[in-house]
């Protein structure tokens, strides 16, 4: 039998062949994981492995035929909804916690940093006096942060939610707008995917406050408790950022709970353009944001900022287990000395949360920053917005394009125009889809106000001004050609 490469001490080349196959990938010369003639699937696809090929072999069988097939995400040219690649910097780090550190906890360099990188962010993002912790995702993120709303709106009536369950019917405001993990969160929480209201907004995406406030009114005549306000600092579809600051004085007024989605949006704020529009983040009990995507983290890194993490910890303590704390050398002792990274967990961020074993995330975050620090992180978040705004400009001058919505940060809707009256939806819709095929800029699309919108959004730190300018070239281009084709187009493209 072969023996498993943890006994060979050949971590340097095995790496250096993935790194080689990584960077050929990054050349993005490849075609598409399902271009025609594509074998990958058939050399993969083997019966459960009686004796294994050895370190070697896997190696190859990665370079050759797993990463030249894998995503389009990582593309510069593409721009379809709020997913990108990893930085190297992403990668370095998070390869090492693999190694060196695979729980967060106990006092390591890595728990270490997982604070330390939780206060730049919350510091680089002017969320004063904000503790965090990091998840899996936003998805994950918002859950915990309407954790902490429920936990923090049963207390005020004597009641532990997180050990008794809840006793009335709640309420969480939203916009239509709002990221659907936050109904999700909801149903998880034994609140109900329906005690989630949908506030209107007005025709940029952005929560109408008087129906907030009317909301509030009519579910208080109702005997239902508001339990969070929810508004985004950049909608999912468009960017929006709802009235901060408004919102957040009616919670401080309603005395309810304040959270803010700024999963996609939140590094926005680095743009003093727009930093005005993140005014009301000062009120709010509760911010996320996800590192993997405008940061460039890999998947996999979120953060749920809140005042007060023992309010987290009381939401979903795992409660003490006897497999835990009695290892711990400081358990129970009245001056427990610190002297091995094991005498202690660290900063507990299992308690705050929904996971135990979780991967250092912390390192990540901290080697971004400072690989380019706050400056570098500015630059790249300035140039998205500019790129969005680039294209809503020429889109709102040119005769065969219109633009759909003014950009707020780096999504700009907007669509081609054909001179004949005739479906523009389906038109785009056939336009979207070559666009693709074509595998260079990709970016999706959404209803603005209930029309059809090409919708790239800009994250990837790959991407720069030219693929802007490439992606309007290319539109003009398929547009025009799909004008020339007209009616056979439709065969060809919805086939
Ligand atoms: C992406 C996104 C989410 C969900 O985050 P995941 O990391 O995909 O789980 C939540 N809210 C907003 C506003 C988002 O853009």
């Amino acid at each position: 039998m072969l023996p498993d490469a943890a006994e060979t001490g050949r971590m340097q080349p095995l790496l250096a062949k993935i790194a080689a196959g990584l960077d050929d990938f990054l050349k993005f010369e490849h075609p598409d994981a399902l271009h025609p003639g594509h074998a990958w699937r058939q050399r993969l696809d083997r019966p459960l492995p009686r004796a294994g090929i050895g370190i070697d072999g896997v190696a190859e069988e990665l370079v050759r035929h797993v990463i030249p097939n894998g995503s389009s995400v990582p593309r510069p040219g593409f721009s379809s909804f709020i997913t990108t690649g990893a930085v190297t910097a992403s990668t370095l780090a998070s390869t090492a916690a693999g190694i060196a550190a695979p729980q967060r906890y106990n006092h390591t360099a890595f728990n270490f940093l997982e604070e330390l990188s939780l206060r730049w962010l919350a510091e680089m993002f002017g969320l004063r006096g904000m503790e965090g912790v990091y998840s899996s995702g936003g998805s994950v993120a918002n859950l915990l942060a309407l954790g902490a709303a429920r936990q923090h709106a049963f207390e005020r009536l004597g009641r532990d939610p997180a050990a008794d369950g809840i006793d009335r019917p709640v309420a969480v405001y939203a916009t239509a707008e709002a990221h659907h993990t936050i109904q999700r969160s909801a149903g998880v929480l034994g609140i109900g995917r329906r005690a989630v209201r949908a506030i209107a907004c007005d025709r940029r995406g952005r929560m109408r406050v008087d129906a907030l406030r009317a909301a509030l009114a009519e579910d208080r005549r109702a005997g239902v408790l508001p339990m969070a306000i929810v508004a985004n600092a950049g909608t999912t579809n468009t960017g929006a950022i709802d009235p901060l600051q408004e919102i957040g004085e009616i919670a401080q007024s309603a005395g309810v709970w304040f959270h803010v989605d700024g999963a996609y949006g939140l590094p926005g704020v680095l743009d003093e353009r727009v930093a005005p529009l993140y005014a009301g983040l000062a009120l709010a009990d509760s911010v996320i944001v996800d590192p993997h995507k405008w940061l460039g983290a890999a998947v996999g890194v979120a953060a749920t900022f809140v005042r007060d993490r023992e309010l987290l910890r009381r939401a979903f303590t795992q409660e003490p287990a006897a497999y835990l704390e009695g290892s711990m050398a400081a358990a129970g002792t009245a001056a427990p000395a610190i002297e091995h990274s094991m005498d202690d967990f660290g900063v507990p961020y299992y308690d705050f949360g929904v996971e135990l074993s979780a991967p250092s995330r912390g390192v990540v975050v901290w080697a971004l920053l400072r690989e380019i620090g706050v400056a570098g992180m500015t630059e790249r978040i300035r140039r998205h917005n500019d790129m969005a705004r680039h294209i809503a400009q020429v889109a709102a001058a040119h005769p065969k394009l219109e633009l759909l919505l003014e950009p707020t940060l780096s999504i700009c809707c907007f669509r081609y125009v054909p001179a004949a009256a005739g479906d523009v939806d389906a038109l785009n819709q056939r336009l979207h889809r070559r666009l693709i095929r074509e595998n260079r800029n990709m970016p999706s699309t959404t209803r603005v106000n209930g029309q059809l919108a090409l919708r790239p959004c800009f994250i990837g730190a790959r991407s720069t001004f030219e693929h802007a300018e490439a992606l309007v070239a290319d539109v003009l281009r398929i547009g025009a050609e799909l004008e020339r084709e007209a009616v056979p187009c439709m065969a060809e493209d919805l086939a």
